[in-house]
Formats: C-alpha cells, sequence, structure tokens
C-alpha cells in the first residue's frame, strides 16, 4: 500500500520513546521528562496579545500571500541588522515559514536531482535525512565527534561524493550536541561550498539560546556566505513559540526564490496573525530572551554539577538547551534512565550512528524538577 520511499524513512525512535514513557505514567510513575526539545516556558504575554489582537482582524482571515507579509519580512531584516549587522532585502532575500522545519523539509525539492548528494552532519536533526529521502537525493552522513569539536572534517568527504554534492546542512549552535562554531569554520564552509558548487543550508533556530556571554553568528555575516546558502531561522526557541509555526528563511536571492517556489505549490503561506505576533515579537522588547536564557543557565549548572557527581563526563554547553551526555550504550542507558529513575533523556543514536555513545538532556523543565532528576539518577546503577 505505502509507496516504496516509506520503507527507508528512519524507525521512529521518538514515537518508541513516546509509547515506553506513556506505559511508565501508566504504571503511575512520575516521570521526568528531559527527552523533548520544546520550551516549558510560555510565550510572553506582550506576543501572545498581539496575536489576540490580530485575530480580531477580519484581514488577517484570508489566504496569506506565499512569501509572508512585507511587514514581517521587513521586521526579519530589521532583525538581522540590529542583531547580526546583516544586510537583507525584505523582497527577495527573505521568505516566510511556517516554521523552520517547513523549509528545512522543502529545500532539497528546489535544489536536488534524484541521485545527488546531501551532505549533513551525524548525528543531526532528524528532517536533514528525512527531507533528502523524499526528494530522493542520497545522504552523505559528516561525522562530527568531541574530539572535532563535534564540526564535520569537510576534508574528509570523499571526492566522488563532492562531485555529485548538490546541498549541505549545518546547525550550529547545534541539536543535539550543543556544541557551537567558530566563525572560522563558517568560512572554511564558504570556500568550500564555493569551490565544489554546494548549497549551503545553515539552521540557526538556537542562536538566541546562549550563556556565559557567549554570542552566535548568524552564518550570513561571513563574507561570500549571501552568495551560497541561505539561513532557516525561527521564532520557536527564541521567544518559546513552538506552537505557532512561524519561521524565516534568508540569504541568497536566488536560493530563497528556489525554496519559494517549492512553497507556492505545497502550502499557503503563514496566518497573517500570527505573522503580525511575529512582527511584534522580533521588533518589540527583548529582554524576555535573556531572561529566558538565565533560567535555562542555571538548570544547565545544576544538571551538569548532578551529572558529573555521579560520574558522568559532560561538558556545560555554551549555547542550546540540552546536555549531551557521554555514556557506554545509549539506547541501554535511556532504558535504564526510564525505568529504575523514571527520567526521560533521548539516546543519541536517535540522531544518526554517530550519536552512540550519547544521550541528551533537554533542560525544558524547572529546577525543582531537575533537582529531583539528579536525586533519582544518583540512586540508580548507570
Ligand atoms: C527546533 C529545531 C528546528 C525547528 O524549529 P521550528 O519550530 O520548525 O522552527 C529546526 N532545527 C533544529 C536543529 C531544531 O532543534
Amino acid at each position: 500500500m505505502y509507496a516504496r520511499r516509506m520503507d527507508h524513512l528512519p524507525p521512529y525512535l521518538f514515537a518508541r520513546i513516546d509509547a515506553m514513557k506513556a506505559n511508565k505514567l501508566s504504571q503511575g510513575v512520575d516521570v521526568i521528562d528531559l527527552g523533548v526539545g520544546d520550551p516549558d516556558l510560555p510565550t510572553p504575554d506582550h506576543i501572545v496579545e498581539a496575536l489576540c489582537t490580530a485575530a480580531r482582524d477580519p484581514e488577517t482571515h484570508h489566504y496569506p500571500s506565499y512569501t509572508g507579509m512585507i511587514e514581517y519580512r521587513k521586521a526579519v531584516a530589521a532583525w538581522y541588522r540590529s542583531r547580526f549587522g546583516v544586510d537583507l532585502d525584505p523582497q527577495s532575500e527573505v521568505l516566510a515559514l511556517i516554521g523552520s522545519k517547513e523549509g528545512i523539509a522543502h529545500i532539497p525539492e528546489a535544489f536536488v536531482n534524484p541521485g545527488e548528494y546531501v551532505l549533513a552532519t551525524d548525528p543531526g536533526y532528524p528532517v536533514y535525512k528525512t527531507s533528502t529521502l523524499f526528494s530522493e537525493g542520497r545522504l552523505y552522513e559528516m561525522p562530527i565527534a568531541a574530539e572535532n569539536g563535534f564540526l564535520p572534517v569537510l576534508d574528509d568527504i570523499p571526492a566522488d561524493v563532492l562531485r555529485q554534492a548538490a546541498l549541505m546542512f549545518i546547525n550550529y549552535p547545534n541539536n543535539p550536541t550543543a556544541a557551537v562554531a567558530p566563525r572560522s569554520f563558517f568560512e572554511e564552509v564558504v570556500e568550500f561550498a564555493r569551490e565544489h558548487g554546494i548549497v549551503v543550508v545553515h539552521d540557526n533556530a538556537y542562536s538566541e539560546i546562549t550563556f556565559d556571554g557567549y554570542r552566535a553568528p548568524s552564518f550570513l555575516e561571513i563574507d561570500g556566505a549571501m552568495e551560497v546558502g541561505i539561513e532557516m531561522h525561527s521564532l520557536s526557541k527564541t521567544y518559546n513559540m513552538t506552537g505557532w509555526r512561524i519561521g524565516m528563511a534568508c540569504g541568497s536571492a536566488e536560493i530563497v526564490a528556489g525554496l519559494g517556489r517549492v512553497k507556492t505549490n505545497v502550502d499557503s503561506g503563514a496566518f497573517d496573525a500570527i505573522q503580525h505576533a511575529a512582527i511584534t515579537a522580533l521588533s518589540g522588547p527583548q529582554d524576555c530572551i535573556g531572561q529566558a536564557c538565565n533560567i535555562y543557565r542555571e538548570r544547565r549548572d545544576l544538571l551538569v554539577a548532578g551529572l558529573r557527581e555521579i560520574g558522568f563526563d559532560v561538558q556545560p554547553p555554551k549555547a542550546t538547551f540540552y546536555v549531551w551526555a557521554a555514556v557506554e550504550d545509549s539506547i541501554a542507558a535511556a532504558a535504564r534512565l526510564l525505568d529504575e529513575a523514571g527520567i526521560v533523556a533521548t539516546p543519541g543514536i536517535g540522531f544518526g550512528t554517530n550519536g552512540e555513545g550519547y544521550v541528551r538532556f533537554a533542560i525544558t523543565r524547572s529546577l525543582e524538577r531537575i533537582r529531583e532528576a539528579v536525586d533519582r539518577m544518583g540512586r540508580v546503577s548507570l
């Protein structure tokens, strides 16, 4: 009944973890879920108010524009200017997305011919792989490992892959490893993309979730990046708006236009009222971001200290709301955490074969719950 490509979809580990969690909950276990990469904090009030006001205006009730309201695209351009010093033409270099996942899922359709390679980091956000599969491209997994700061080694990519490579996904600050990339890495990527004619898609979903004075750059800050690439960004993590489904693709006009042409044929844009609220988010007071980061930092420090005390090898991340902790066997560790401590953590192998040897903890739970999680972990054999 199903098309053959469905057979190639990776076994959905996250669905299995959900089932295991549901099973524990039904047994009355007080489960602490550190698995989901979804902020527990609410969207700031002024953004919610802006949605309510906009939703009452019947003007917002029609089909939105395919590219996004020009006012939204101007607000994105203004935000990129003030945050990164990057100048974008709102008409041609900014496109509204229904969340950045949507852009990531659609972009290979525009740039990858069947059989051409997509380069994606492994471990990585699973959508890079599935979008490659749906576009009938071939995946080349660039391993990322602790000894290289979880950055891919571009020189290791075989020449025959490079000859047929069409697109590369990168993502720093990184999910799931929480690694950040130095500017020199982005410069290397621009050079490499130019040399091999590769479209670069940088996924910058976590640029605002940073700690200890670290400021994440935009890929588009790098000289030449605007010619070879595009950046997927999103309000989801920055303003606790994962449920709203609003993001943006910015960069090379030609690449933005290619993605736009695919989207015109698939979706009909993001709800105008949400775009109005997103304008308020991007152009209104930004102190909510620093407040959220302070909360995440306190949680990070508590979890990292607790994990170290019980013998985990962990580094405090400079960005993202994840802690990537080394373990012997990722599935066994996650199973024991759930069985013996009632804690959900994500086995690294769920993000790719090179994620084996790690579990990912999301610090999207209160300090009190994280303290409880640390206490429980100290009492089980890990
Ligand atoms: C959360 C996340 C996204 C998707 O966010 P949207 O809600 O679709 O904007 C994209 N990439 C990574 C790496 C993420 O963790």
